[in-house]
């Protein structure tokens, strides 16, 4: 089901509870902005999602909400988890949906990271 991305953020979400600890993820990386995980349903061979550290619910409200310090972070990290996964070579693929046309079903900012083999057309014809 696809979440509104203008609702207030709700700390009850999964990867909020992913961040606080209360449930458990399969670890990529760690820094103090961002945490990346494995997909639990992976859609390519290397599938890795990297959330911020702060309670914004899309990128939408991230890029108008966060502290500069925090946006920098997140993008580092995640062209840091590409390059620890050696995807950088071979190519990869960053995705944010955001809301009912993206698909968000998430309501915390996180970039997909897909790779490890070749990604097909952008969007599904
Ligand atoms: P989106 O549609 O962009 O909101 O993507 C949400 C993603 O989160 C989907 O690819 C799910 O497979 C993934 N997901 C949901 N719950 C978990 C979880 N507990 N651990 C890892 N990935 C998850």
């Amino acid at each position: 089901m696809p979440i509104d991305p203008t609702l207030p953020y709700d700390p009850d979400n999964i990867f909020a509870k992913i961040l606080r600890g209360e449930i458990p993820c399969n670890k990529v990386y760690e820094d103090d902005h961002a945490l990346a995980f494995h997909d639990i349903a992976p859609q390519a061979p290397v599938h890795v999602l990297v959330v911020p550290k702060g309670d914004y619910v899309s990128w939408d409200d991230f890029s108008a909400q966060a502290p500069a310090d925090l946006i920098a972070g997140f993008v580092r990290a995640v062209g840091t988890v590409a390059r620890q996964l050696d995807l950088v070579e071979p190519g990869y693929r960053v995705l944010a949906n955001v809301g009912a046309h993206g698909g968000q079903e998430v309501p915390h900012l996180h970039v997909h990271l897909f790779g490890g083999a070749p990604l097909g057309r952008m969007i599904a014809g």
